[in-house]
């Protein structure tokens, strides 16, 4: 019988990986072992020890991964696998493919610093830290990619095919389609992956690709993510109080920090302050970029055309790149990094990681949130128990670098800005379906968030809907 196992994003919104065995019967054969996602577990403790711990079967037994898109909670744990033996193919667009050849290196470079960092400072109870994987070790990963166009069927294994649908999330991002011929029969099995915004951008502002995830879908089993399943964006432009509160920080002296992933949120952001400053609603103040991928990130940004929306489009043909723009900078090496500490000038940092969880981002906090002429602004999803979350929950101190850091800065956070559809949207794209699936497993959420969206689409929508359970197997009938 051919099952599921839920190895990550179930309980919480990080670690997306789950395992598809084509057959598994009593005499101990295995079938075609697929992982739809490989993502590394961010947050709290509890949750990021287990990117130590391995995968219930051998990594070196596992046939392939198919990947719906370049977020670390969704591939961050791709060189560990290959670490511990996987040399199967990785099947992903090939937006997303270089997206990860600059993500999955950087990834591998934060662990060696923050290892590094822990071990000259003794911070560690683990002696000495380690990282879970390095640098070298995140490019070598790369060999295994393969790229795969959206709507093109690839076969894994004799049972199994997929393909990749749009999901409308971030550049690359895609659904896998899957069709297991089982027991005499062929089911539907349907992974969303991330779930874009259902509209357009008069209320997803500076969306990058165009909206909608594809409509019509036919699933005999669903695994969706519910990571916004108890909330609604605000429909409301964002930028005039964006526009305020940048121009309220200047006034008193102080600096912009904007803790914001690299790719694309920083990208759209970027864009969004320079139509700011052109029409003249925030003062021409310095612009910095922080982060070691941060030029290839506009340049790889630039290239995958194929889904902009028709915002993005306009703003790149009005404004070119933002690597020409006067008085934008885009820091790559550590020595740029730190001349932007040495500013005592106003100027707006975009800096990664967007939960605060690593990153340089953590070095422009713990200098500027002790100053109350500062201001934070989140623009991103803080999942509980990242600083990011601590320092937008209004707590009056948090910890970086085994220190207490004051937080006095301003905090604002904007939630118009999500990648993610919101309860109502996500509604609306699950009426699209033709039938109801026979099981929808939620995974991808707070515990709170799922069990909320479990409800409402019982209640409004009739369907069979569960949430999924961390290491949790469940058969596919
Ligand atoms: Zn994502």
């Amino acid at each position: 019988m051919a099952y599921i196992q839920f190895l990550g994003a179930a309980g919480t919104v990080t670690g997306s990986k789950h395992l598809i065995n084509t057959n598994s019967d009593s005499s101990g054969k295995t079938g075609f072992q697929t992982l739809i996602d490989c993502g590394m577990f961010q947050g709290p403790k509890e949750w990021r020890e287990r990117n130590w711990k391995n995968t219930p079967v051998p990594a070196d037994q596992i046939d392939a991964v198919v990947l719906t898109h370049a977020h670390l909670d969704h591939c961050g744990w791709i060189p560990r696998l290959v670490k511990e033996g996987f040399r199967g193919p990785i099947y992903a667009t090939p937006a997303t493919i270089d997206l990860c050849g600059i993500i999955l290196p950087d990834s591998g470079h934060l662990q060696e610093e923050d290892a590094y960092f822990y071990n000259k400072h003794k911070k560690s109870k683990h002696d000495p830290a380690l990282p879970l994987y390095t640098l070298k070790e995140a490019q070598a990963c790369m060999q295994y990619f393969r790229p795969l166009p959206p709507q093109t069927s690839q076969q894994l294994g004799s049972e199994l095919s997929f393909r990749f649908v749009r999901a409308a999330h971030i550049l690359g991002s895609a659904m896998v389609e899957l069709t297991l011929e089982t027991g005499g029969r062929s089911r539907r099995l349907l992974f969303t992956g991330d779930i874009g915004r259902v509209h357009d951008q008069h209320i997803a502002p500076g969306k990058v690709v165009r909206s909608g995830p594809v409509e019509g879908e036919i699933a005999d089993l669903l695994v969706m993510e519910s990571t916004y399943g108890n909330r609604q964006h605000p429909t409301d432009d964002p930028r005039p109080e964006l526009a305020a509160v940048i121009r309220q920080t200047v006034q008193r002296g102080g600096s912009v920090i904007v803790p914001a992933f690299a790719v694309e949120r920083t990208q759209k952001f970027v864009f969004m302050l320079k139509e700011l400053m052109e029409s003249g609603q925030i003062p021409r103040i310095p612009v910095v970029c922080d982060s070691p991928m941060a030029i290839q990130a506009v340049e790889i940004f630039l290239k995958h055309t194929e889904e902009y929306s028709d915002e993005t489009r306009r703003l790149i043909n009005q404004y070119g790149s933002p690597l020409e723009w006067a008085g934008f900078s885009f820091a790559a090496t550590p020595d740029d990094s730190k001349k932007i500490n040495s500013s005592t000038f106003p100027c707006i940092i975009v800096s990664s990681s967007g939960m605060v969880t690593g990153g340089r981002i953590q070095h422009h906090l713990a200098q500027r949130l002790p100053d109350p002429r500062n201001t934070v602004i989140f623009i991103g999803f803080q999942a509980q128990g990242t600083r990011g979350f601590t320092i937008k929950s209004g707590a009056p101190e948090v910890k970086m670098f085994g220190e207490i850091v004051p937080i006095r800065a301003q905090v604002v956070a904007f939630e118009q800005f999500s990648d993610h559809a919101d309860t109502p949207e996500l509604l609306e794209w699950l009426r699209t379906f033709p039938r109801k699936p026979e099981v929808t497993y939620l995974v991808h959420g707070d515990p709170f968030a799922s069990a909320q969206l479990r409800d409402t689409m019982s209640k409004e929508l009739g369907w069979n809907v569960q949430v999924a359970e961390w290491m949790e197997k469940v058969q596919i009938e």
